[in-house]
């Protein structure tokens, strides 16, 4: 997943968040969003596959700041955080 060219990235989705940074799926199946349509956490954006250079369906997620990739990390993180901090609602008690 190391230098990839756009081309290689096949059917492809990125979206800009607010502060400014880029979130790039890539190698996806089908979409389910347009460009220029808003998004928030928890849409279901697309179905991963593996189209573009790609031996086998898997999600490549890159984020790029100022057009550069960075870690993905803190934004992988602050999604389970997000997740995690969902309610949920009770259906059993011992
Ligand atoms: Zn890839």
């Amino acid at each position: 997943m190391k230098d990839e060219g756009k081309v290689s990235f096949g059917k492809s989705l990125r979206i800009r968040t607010d502060d400014g940074r880029l979130l790039i799926y890539a190698h996806l199946n089908k979409f389910h969003v347009k460009v220029g349509g808003k998004v928030k956490f928890g849409d279901k954006i697309a179905e991963s596959g593996t189209s573009g250079h790609s031996t086998g369906p898997h999600l490549h997620f890159q984020v790029n700041i100022n057009g550069k990739p960075v870690n993905p990390e803190p934004t992988i993180i602050e999604a389970i955080k997000r997740m995690a901090g969902e309610t949920k609602e009770v259906i059993s008690q011992p």
